[in-house]
C-alpha cells in the first residue's frame, strides 16, 4: 500500500459520500477493468491483474451505512484506498489507522537517516514490532508481548526465514506454557510489581495454530529431527528464561510439553 498515498489522502479527505465513492468505481457483476475498461468473462472474486492492462484490481465492498445491499465493486489502488480509509471512520478506527500510519511513516525518516538508504516496508515493520515489544515489556504487559512476538514470528516466516521464524514460533510457545498475562493499569499506568506470568496447571493454554505451524517448520521447510526440535526449544527458552525470569523452567516446560504430546 502507498502509505504517503494514504496520508495525504487522509489529509484531503471527509468520508466520501456515496455518490463521491460510487464515482468512476465498477460495481462487480460489470466484470470490467476499473483502469482499460476491458471486459472479463465472469466477475472478479479477489484482487486480479488485468491480462491487458496490466495493473492490479482491487475487490472491495462500499461502507455505506444504510447498506440494504452490500455494493461490491472492482476498483483501482487509489479507490480501494479511498475505501479503506472510508471504513475505518465508519467502523471507528480511523484514528488507530492515522496513528498507525504516523508511526510507520516517523520510523521509516528515523531508519533512513541511521542507514543512510530508504529502509524497505519489511524492514520498516520489523523495527516497529522491535519498538512494540520493548514497549510492552516495559509496561509488564506479556499477553501483549507475546502476540508481538508471534506477529514477528509470521513476519519471518513471509520473509522465508524459516530457521528463525521457527525459533520465534517456540520463544511463543515456550511464553504459552508460562501462561503470560497483562498487568492492569491503574491511572493510566500500568502496575509493574504484579506478577504477569500465571502458568495454569498442568499446563497453559497452547494454541494449536502454533504447533501445527512449529511441525510444517520442522519438517518441511528447516527439515530437522524431534531431537534438533527439542534442542532449538531449550536455546530459546533458556534466553527467555534468563531475560524474563519466567516461572517454569525450561527443563521443565520442555518435560511438559513431551508428556503433552506435543513435541
Ligand atoms: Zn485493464
Amino acid at each position: 500500500m502507498g502509505f504517503v498515498r494514504i496520508i495525504k489522502n487522509l489529509l484531503s479527505l471527509n468520508i466520501p459520500t456515496e455518490h463521491s465513492l460510487k464515482e468512476g468505481m465498477v460495481p462487480l457483476e460489470d466484470a470490467k477493468c476499473p483502469y482499460c475498461n476491458s471486459n472479463f468473462e465472469k466477475p472478479l472474486s479477489r484482487k486480479k491483474t488485468c491480462p491487458v492492462c496490466q495493473h492490479d484490481i482491487f475487490v472491495r465492498t462500499l461502507p455505506f451505512k444504510n447498506d440494504k445491499e452490500r455494493i461490491r465493486v472492482a476498483v483501482t489502488e487509489q479507490q480501494a484506498e479511498n475505501i479503506d480509509i472510508a471504513w475505518a471512520k465508519v467502523n471507528g478506527t480511523y484514528d488507530d489507522m492515522q496513528k498507525g500510519i504516523q508511526k510507520y511513516e516517523s520510523k521509516k525518516k528515523s531508519l533512513n537517516k541511521l542507514w543512510g538508504i530508504e529502509p524497505s516496508g519489511s524492514d520498516i515493520e520489523w523495527h516497529l514490532l522491535l519498538d512494540e515489544l520493548i514497549e510492552h515489556a516495559k509496561n509488564n504487559q506479556w499477553g501483549l508481548y507475546r502476540n508481538t512476538i508471534l506477529r514477528m514470528a509470521e513476519h519471518l516466516y513471509k520473509l522465508k526465514e524459516f530457521d528463525q521464524s521457527l525459533r520465534k514460533y517456540l520463544n511463543v510457545l515456550y511464553l504459552d506454557v508460562n501462561g503470560p498475562s497483562n498487568a492492569t493499569w491503574f491511572n493510566g499506568k500500568p502496575n509493574l510489581n504484579e506478577r504477569a506470568f500465571n502458568p495454569l496447571e498442568p499446563i497453559a493454554f497452547i494454541a494449536p495454530g502454533i504447533i501445527k505451524r512449529i511441525v510444517l517448520l520442522k519438517d518441511k521447510r528447516v527439515c530437522i529431527d524431534n531431537e534438533e526440535l527439542k534442542i532449538l526449544f531449550l536455546e530459546e527458552s533458556s534466553q527467555v528464561y534468563a531475560a524474563l525470569k519466567t516461572p517454569i523452567t525450561p527443563e521443565k516446560a520442555l518435560q511438559t510439553l513431551v508428556e503433552k504430546d506435543v513435541f
